[in-house]
């Protein structure tokens, strides 16, 4: 057996990368997280090719001083959360201190940031995965961080293999664009793709605004057919829209469920909402929804996987029952009046 030795930090990201960034869209939802954290107003996303051949994601939120940015971009950096009493309670998105890393072993990535309001000087890094050594040098650049990463899986073409048509890459990366600008109203977002403009949302304030980026981002037909809910028990708050039966789809592609403010995929959640709609809906028929759940964090944990899509509840069976009941109440109150809904 040949000897031990350790990977080199480019393959141990590599390896690591492989959990993270599947596709364009994997570096996109990291990316726009960032800026969430940095607590960005504003989020300019640029993509050329299906975000192949370029991702360049701007924001306004607080920058990084020069000698951070090296330390941005190694693995298990984070600025974050420092111990596991922070880990139990995580308010930010991120936590782990991969992602850069992750992407910066498999494309070609520049960081251009700058933490000062005051001047317009700031500095940049690149990352090509020459082992991960980076070189920071000043660069203009106002407030806030730009992300630049360029031919993703250039040195990983048995990855690169698995990406699919451009529009298809595309249409996973608009998507994220759009979980996103659900998650937080307080933040306008731009999307352009090739040069053209695909979304402009201005940060939406009153509940009017929200009411019409939902619009925007779910299409009016789902507002014109969905009631809003909201019911709070102990220290579970749940809010949103959801579609009446009426709306019912033949796919679950209008599901969107967000704990926290992070958008995830859980099997106890899904079966709640499925149940509230059991009465109302057809066999095969799937419910459009758009639905926020908050609770003290330390009652759910985030770290199960590392894309965080799926998370663990402390008490599963109350938040079933919670999500459950404020549902099928919600859709008991419009049942009776609502033209065309069918109770089988
Ligand atoms: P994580 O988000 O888990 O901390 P990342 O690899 O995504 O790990 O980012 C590493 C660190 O780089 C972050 O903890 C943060 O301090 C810094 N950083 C990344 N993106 C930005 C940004 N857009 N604005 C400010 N700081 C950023
Ligand atoms: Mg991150």
């Amino acid at each position: 057996m040949a000897r031990i030795h350790c990977l080199s930090p480019r393959l141990a990201n590599q390896i690591a990368a492989g959990e993270v960034v599947e596709r364009p869209a994997s570096v996109v939802k990291e990316v726009l997280e960032n800026a969430v954290d940095a607590g960005a107003t504003r989020i300019d996303v640029d993509v050329e090719e299906g975000g192949v051949k370029l991702i360049r994601i701007r924001d306004n939120g607080q920058g990084m001083e020069p000698e951070d940015l090296p330390l941005a971009l190694a693995r298990h950096a984070t600025s974050k959360i420092s111990s596991l009493e922070d880990l139990e309670r995580v308010g930010s998105l991120g936590f782990r201190g991969e992602a850069l890393a992750s992407i910066g072993s498999v494309s070609r990535l520049t960081l251009t940031s700058n933490h000062r309001d005051d001047s317009s000087e700031g500095s940049s890094a690149l990352c090509e995965g020459r082992d991960m050594e980076v070189t920071v040098k000043p660069a203009p650049h106002p407030r806030g961080t730009t992300v630049e990463v360029r031919d993703l899986f250039f040195n990983t073409p048995a990855r690169r293999k698995f990406l699919r048509t451009e529009k298809t890459e595309f249409n996973h990366l608009e998507e994220v664009v759009k979980r996103l600008a659900l998650s937080r109203f307080d933040v306008g977002f731009s999307l352009r793709h090739n040069g053209r403009g695909i979304h402009s949302l201005r940060a939406a304030d009153s509940t009017a605004e929200r009411q019409r980026r939902v619009a925007t981002v779910c299409g009016p037909a789902f507002m014109e057919q969905a009631v809003y809910v909201e019911h709070e028990r102990g220290a579970l708050r749940l809010w949103g829209w959801v579609g009446l039966p009426t709306f019912s789809r033949s796919q679950a592609d209008l599901q969107y469920f967000f704990v926290n403010g992070r958008v995830i995929r859980d099997k106890l959640v899904a079966h709640a909402v499925k149940q509230a709609y059991r009465d109302v809906l057809y066999h095969g028929r799937h419910p459009a929804f758009v639905l926020y759940l908050e609770l003290d964090p330390a009652l759910v944990d985030v770290n199960v996987h590392p894309t965080k899509h799926e998370v663990r509840f402390r008490d599963g069976r109350e938040v079933h029952n919670f999500i459950f009941s404020s549902l099928h109440k919600a859709l008991a109150d419009v049942r009776p009046g609502q033209p065309g809904v069918e109770v089988p």
